[in-house]
């Protein structure tokens, strides 16, 4: 296509860059490294009638197999920045958490360590509002700001609709920005914390494979979405290339191959079994992109 802005390739596989490697091609991809190219490629998409995606570090993500029809964006550069300040920081939104928690650790700032269980961006835990260990991103969020084709602006967290791994963002808004407070304190006491954390991590969930996180909210009450999986005897079930996880009944790993297909196969099958089971409807954490249907039961 011509009069492509700068920095947008055609054709590009989405697999690439999802935690659970599976996904089409993204007809364009954009990787801006500054608000003003971000912003040119919003205005070139809307001129040209390109539906927009934004993806962090695709670790919740879903892309279709036939891939997404327009144009994907991924913040790079100044727009993954972490700058760190007395009693808080400012990350970009394509600023990967992990990367985050260690610079505000070393700068001995507290409140952040949840974040090391996340393997996202910060503009990714914002729109999911993410979180652990009974921590959750509207806990230590200011403002974010907020890009479209009509420009950034900077909105209060509590204008947010922050609820458990939900915001009111709408698609084509993407967080170019948030600020943090958080809380001065010792860094070894932070390190300590966040070694914790991944130890329990590595305890209960399966690290080395390729997932994309919980498949599934918890549905309120007293079993969590996994433990009414590992109930119903899913643990080890596969189709294609995907397996729900012997480790923890609430990933989905993709073992050999996988597809997106497979996985909303194992998904619908998921839910349907719950659902028989417990009279309980699961609704999926993980996000998609591009054509997909998870059929309802
Ligand atoms: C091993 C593992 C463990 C996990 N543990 C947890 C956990 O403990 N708690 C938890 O909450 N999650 C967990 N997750 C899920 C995931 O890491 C989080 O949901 C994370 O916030 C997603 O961030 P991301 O940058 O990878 O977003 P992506 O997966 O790329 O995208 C997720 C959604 O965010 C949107 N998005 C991405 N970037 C932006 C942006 N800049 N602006 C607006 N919208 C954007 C996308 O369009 C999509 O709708 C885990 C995942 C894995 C693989």
């Amino acid at each position: 296509m011509s009069g492509l802005p700068p920095g947008i390739e055609c054709d590009v596989p989405l697999s690439r860059f999802t935690t659970i490697g599976t996904g089409g091609p993204a007809a364009f991809l954009g990787q801006p490294t500054e608000e003003a190219a971000l912003i040119a490629m919003l205005a070139w998409a809307e001129r040209t009638a390109q539906p927009i995606a934004v993806i962090g570090l695709g670790s919740n993500l879903l892309p279709a197999d036939a891939g997404f029809p327009g144009l994907v964006l991924r913040l790079e550069g100044q727009l993954a920045r972490i700058e760190v300040g007395p009693a808080g920081a400012v990350l970009g939104g394509g600023a990967s958490l992990a990367a985050a928690v260690r610079k505000v650790g070393d700068a001995g700032l507290a409140g952040f360590e949840f974040a090391c269980a996340i393997p996202g961006t910060m503009g990714g835990a914002v729109r999911m509002n993410a979180g652990a260990y009974g921590r959750e991103i509207v806990d230590v969020l200011v403002t974010a700001t907020i890009c479209s084709a009509a420009g950034a602006r900077t909105v209060e967290a509590a204008d947010l609709g922050l609820t458990y791994r939900h915001s009111d963002l709408a698609p084509g808004e993407i967080v170019t920005a948030a600020e943090l407070a958080l809380t001065p304190a010792d860094p070894a006491a932070i390190r300590e914390l966040v070694r914790e954390y991944q130890g329990r991590r590595t305890a209960a969930q399966p690290r080395k494979a390729r997932t994309f996180g919980s498949v599934f909210k918890n549905p309120g009450g007293e079993r969590t979405s996994g433990q009414l999986l590992e109930a119903c005897g899913l643990k080890g079930y596969r189709v294609g290339g995907a397996c729900i996880s012997e480790k923890h009944a609430n990933f989905i790993e993709n073992v050999d191959h996988a597809t997106s297909a497979d996985v909303v196969a194992l998904m619908t099958e998921a839910r349907r079994r719950v659902k028989e089971q417990f009279g309980i409807e699961l609704h999926h954490e993980v996000q998609t992109l591009g054509e997909i249907h998870i059929p309802a039961v």
